[in-house]
């Protein structure tokens, strides 16, 4: 749960800090900066223009579409007829329904049938926002009344009877929207929940030069976006999903004097693929990185390769470090790994089995070395070439246990 929250906070807080400063910017310096931005009316289109470019080049249809959308609503505000500066409703149903239909689906791509499909929702997400919801607006109307008109007859109702509609998707969307966030929190949700947002404040906040530097806010979310899940793939393991050895290349670079590294190998993990098959490997090496990635004592763990990971201790002897490794490699060897002994059925059964499927629990182990930087050892590749040692020790003293280099 806390790590779900930090998550969202790290996704969520950097584009929320730039929004509230581009509002913030524009109070300031209005009516200056409207002034500026409409002798600069190329700079919204070349902005979205150029995300469009990197949505592109690193196939998120998702922001393909909705960068070109915004682009095709862009010269009624910024360029052709700056005088008309509404956001009307609906446009916001449009963009509303769509980027909701987006948090939902996936990036399929620009091949000729996925395309067609997309182009094809759009226009019934189009002909819905133009035909349909503007004629249950009387209804929504009606229902708001019936519900608000005792307990909040003035706060609601010298709102125009359109606008209740407008009020209600706003709302049942914004939480439907934040929901998939919360539980797929990703940078290309992220984007396109703050794309939402900010048509939503298009349509609350009818004035130009802010549209404007919305779009602009937009088109730098959306290239930030991509090129921030470029790089978190790029040093994410993809397998178990911990640090890849790429970014321990890199981390090394950050650590001071003093540190410790750790290396690991999975005991018979050989056998252990040709007893059960590679897939439960798979499964097995998961589960192993995830409990590597719960060291304490400030380690941080990598996958190195193979069914190999490396701990990083800043900061910290090898002695000081085993404590925290020997907690590990208990929590991995006390582990009971439940097997499946009856295949998955590929369709789940009509009606619930009587007999439960059983379980076989089986165990792995790992074996650690342990080596820290000193005089002798003082290049980082000295420093790992003793854990690599000391690992072997562990190997040859019988596995699943922890040897600290001799140096
Ligand atoms: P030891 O206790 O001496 O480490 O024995 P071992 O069998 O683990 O050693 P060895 O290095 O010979 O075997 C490593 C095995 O790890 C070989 C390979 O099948 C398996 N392996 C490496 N990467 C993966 C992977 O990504 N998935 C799976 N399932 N197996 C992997
Ligand atoms: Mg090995
Ligand atoms: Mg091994």
């Amino acid at each position: 749960m806390l790590s779900v929250l930090s998550r969202l906070s790290w996704l969520f807080l950097p584009p929320l800090i730039l929004l509230l400063a581009i509002f913030q910017g524009y109070w300031l310096f209005e009516p200056d900066i409207s002034a500026w931005l409409s002798r600069h009316s190329w700079l919204t289109p070349a902005a979205l223009g150029l995300a469009l470019m990197v949505a592109l080049q690193f196939s998120r249809s998702r922001l393909v579409y909705t960068c070109g959308l915004l682009l095709l609503y862009v010269p009624v505000v910024a360029a052709w007829l700056p005088q008309i500066d509404q956001f009307e409703r609906h446009r916001l149903y449009f963009f509303m329904l769509l980027l909701s239909y987006f948090m939902f689906s996936r990036d399929i791509g620009f091949a000729i049938t996925n395309a067609a499909k997309t182009m094809g929702i759009v226009l019934l997400i189009g002909l819905i926002s133009i035909f349909a919801l503007p004629a249950l607006e009387p209804y929504a109307y009606q229902l708001s009344r019936n519900i608000f008109s005792q307990s909040l007859p003035n706060a609601l109702f010298p709102l125009a009877p359109s606008a209740h509609l407008t009020y209600l998707l706003s709302i049942i969307l914004s939480i439907v929207n934040l929901g998939r966030l919360v539980f797929r929190p990703d940078n290309n949700h992220n984007a396109l929940l703050f794309v939402f947002m900010t048509t939503l404040a298009m349509y609350w906040l009818p004035e130009s030069g802010l549209h404007q530097l919305l779009l602009i806010f937009i088109a730098l979310l959306v290239a930030y976006a991509i090129i921030k899940d470029s790089f978190t793939m790029a040093f994410k393991d993809e397998l178990t999903t911990i640090p890849s050895r790429r970014a321990f290349m890199q981390y090394i670079q950050t650590l001071g004097r003093n540190y410790t590294v750790v290396m690991s190998d999975i005991d018979h993990f050989k056998k252990f693929n040709d007893t059960h098959g590679h897939d439960v490997g798979d499964e097995v090496l998961k589960l192993v990185a995830s409990k590597l990635n719960k060291v304490t004592g400030g380690g941080k763990a990598f996958r190195f390769g193979g069914e190999e990971f490396v701990i990083v201790f800043p900061g910290k002897t090898s002695s000081q470090a085993e404590p925290f490794v020997e907690i590990v490699r208990r929590a991995i060897q006390d582990y009971d790994i439940a097997l499946r002994t009856v295949p998955r059925p590929v369709k789940p059964p009509k009606q619930k089995s009587q007999s439960p499927a059983k379980n076989k629990i089986v165990k792995v182990t790992t074996s650690f070395g342990i080596a820290q930087r000193t005089k002798t050892s003082h290049t980082f590749e000295q420093v790992i070439k003793q854990a690599d040692l000391a690992l072997y020790a562990a190997k040859k003293a019988g596995r699943n246990c922890i040897k600290l280099a001799k140096q």
